[in-house]
């Protein structure tokens, strides 16, 4: 008997599961509930509160329309456990409130598992508010620090699929979710990234926003088997996959766009489209184009297996086995893609972004981590950008050589002055990594006098002026592992200088002039890389002049439109009047 309690009282601990299942539909809800729109995710798990609520996310569903709080779902219920969350539902909104949730989560685990950190909202939870308004669309408020989705009667006339009048909601579109979330982290990332300082600035925003909505769909194998099974017989034809990124709903333009930016890629369009959603479209088509590419020469060898290496495939059915390898290689080139296009962030400047820089800071984060083994993937994403025209100002060739950011020869250490505070980002920086729990953003803060002195001290070489302050924006470690098993420690620092007179003068229309220098460095502390947009360069100043007179020539509005409105005429340009009336 003592032996029987001895057991009783010593019962083994159990560990919380790491993930937590969660049921969303695949696309969306017209096409009804059979089993190719309904997928279980695994997000973080995490304790939950009503709502639900957790410790980056915040889903408050107050009803805009009817002027009420809608009741939280308890996704820790038993119940709700044991059936991997709420079954889909239009007509539940605890089920929406499940699927802004699983959504936004794994949004969130792609961010940071590619950037090797635990992205959060210093300190404040993601806003997410389901039925918050009557309307077309879905929009990130920066000031809210949330993102609002729209419901709306289906057309009465042409309802497409839906039952005319039937309520539509933009809360149970995965696109819709994953793109508005991914505006709010860019801007989390890059705090000036919505000052349209150049034709790019916007445009990157809308077209990483897609990226990382259409590449985060395709990491859900299942869903990619019916477009691979309909493509049998040419799997060189991207169309099926297309098509699938297209039918999504959300990406760029829909219908065919994406297909034609791949058959025909329009290498002037860089040049002359201007708006951002259209000149957005131009980088997905680029990065589709890598992405399929490289699924290609993956499942090469397979297809060479399975045609008995004519490459031709017998009449039929594809074998079931093929589709499911197919499908496989699609799903995890799906994932390189959207790994290497969110790992950039760490090499970009703070500001002033052109796809031109992103194209740059991708392939230097990627041959940084990957060296060779990632050549092929990098080849394939240069060879997309190029037959579109996006090429990087300053660069001579469009090799890897000379397409990475150039390293830093002049022997800086960060170390010299703010060594103190590299122990303590590491650490902190470990400490998330290992054990997924949020700090306080002390650190940070308590760096930023170190930092900017040093980047004063160091001005010339990084870039940055003397004569005007230096605000430290940024400083984290980040944690990678490297193919060979090695962990790669990085230390990143932004730094951004303005000039607060130039807000008044018209010819910014409302922006102020910045420049900033972005630092990457080793554990240690020996400057790597220094990206910089010098607040000096006449040519940068000159480049954003001529962007707002081409903005001006372009504005039907400003003949009729009063002071008010010239004044801060490019500041307005931001989410809100981009996504007016076009859900984008
Ligand atoms: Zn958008």
């Amino acid at each position: 008997v003592r032996v029987c309690v001895a057991l009783y009282m010593s019962a083994p601990h159990i560990d919380p599961p790491l993930k937590r299942p969660l049921q969303i539909f695949a696309f969306d809800p017209m096409r009804g509930l059979d089993a190719r729109n309904v997928i279980t995710i695994d997000v973080e798990n995490e304790p939950l509160s009503p709502g639900p609520q957790g410790a980056r996310v915040r889903v408050v569903d107050y009803d805009g329309k009817e002027q009420r709080y809608l009741h939280p779902v308890d996704l820790d219920d038993p119940a709700i456990l044991m059936t991997e969350g709420l079954p889909p539902s239009e007509s539940d909104p605890r089920f929406h409130q499940q699927m802004v949730y699983a959504v936004t989560m794994k949004v969130l685990e792609n961010f940071d598992r590619a950037l090797g950190r635990r992205i959060d909202f210093r300190g404040k939870p993601l806003l997410l508010v389901p039925h918050a308004f009557h309307g077309t669309n879905a929009y990130y408020i920066p000031a809210l620090k949330g993102i609002v989705f729209g419901y709306f009667p289906a057309d009465s006339e042409d309802p497409g699929e839906n039952v005319p009048g039937q309520p539509v909601f933009t809360c149970l579109s995965h696109d819709i979710i994953a793109h508005e979330v991914t505006h709010a982290l860019v801007h989390r990332l890059r705090q000036h990234s919505l000052e349209a300082t150049n034709q790019d600035v916007l445009a990157f925003h809308e077209g990483f926003a897609d990226i990382v909505a259409i590449f985060q769909h395709f990491t859900f194998a299942s869903i990619l088997r019916d477009a691979i099974r309909e493509s049998r017989g040419d799997l060189s034809a991207h169309t099926a996959l297309a098509e699938l990124a297209a039918q999504f709903g959300y990406a760029t333009g829909g219908n065919g766009a994406l297909r034609s930016a791949i058959d025909a890629p329009d290498p002037t369009g860089y040049r002359t489209v201007l708006e951002p959603h259209a000149r957005g479209s131009i980088l997905v088509g680029a990065v589709f184009e890598g992405f399929f590419r490289l699924y290609q020469s993956r499942i090469a060898d397979l297809v060479r297996l399975a045609t008995g290496g004519s490459g031709v495939l017998p009449p039929g059915e594809l074998p079931h086995d093929l589709v499911e390898r197919l499908a496989d290689e699609a799903a995890r080139a799906a994932q390189t893609v959207l790994t290497m296009c969110i790992r950039a962030f760490e090499y970009l400047p703070p500001l002033d972004i052109t796809f031109g820089d992103f194209l740059r800071a991708m392939i230097t984060a990627d041959r940084d981590l990957l060296a060779e083994e990632g050549t092929e993937q990098r080849r394939m994403m240069i060879d997309a950008f190029r037959r579109r025209g996006i090429y990087p100002s300053g660069v001579t060739s469009l090799s890897e050589g000379a397409l990475c950011w150039p390293p830093s020869t002049v022997g800086l250490n960060l170390g010299d002055s703010v060594g103190q505070r590299i122990a303590e980002v590491l650490l902190r920086g470990a400490e998330e990594y290992g054990q997924r729990r949020i700090f306080q953003r002390a650190t940070a803060a308590n760096a930023a006098p170190a930092l900017q002195q040093w980047a004063k001290a160091n001005a010339a070489v990084l870039g940055l002026s003397t004569d005007v302050p230096i605000e430290a924006q940024g400083f984290h470690a980040t944690y990678r592992v490297a193919p060979s098993g090695r962990l790669a420690v990085e230390i990143v620092a932004q730094f951004v200088q303005q000039q607060p007179e130039t807000e008044d003068d018209p010819s910014y229309g409302g922006l102020r002039f910045r420049g900033g220098t972005t630092v990457v460095a080793t554990a240690d502390g020996v400057v790597r890389f220094v990206i910089a947009k010098p607040l000096a360069s006449v040519d940068r100043r000159n480049a954003q002049l001529e962007f707002v007179a081409a903005c001006d020539a372009d504005d039907p509005a400003l003949s009729f439109a009063g002071d008010d409105y010239f004044k801060d005429r490019i500041a307005r340009l931001n989410f809100r009047g981009l996504h007016e009336g076009n859900a984008g």
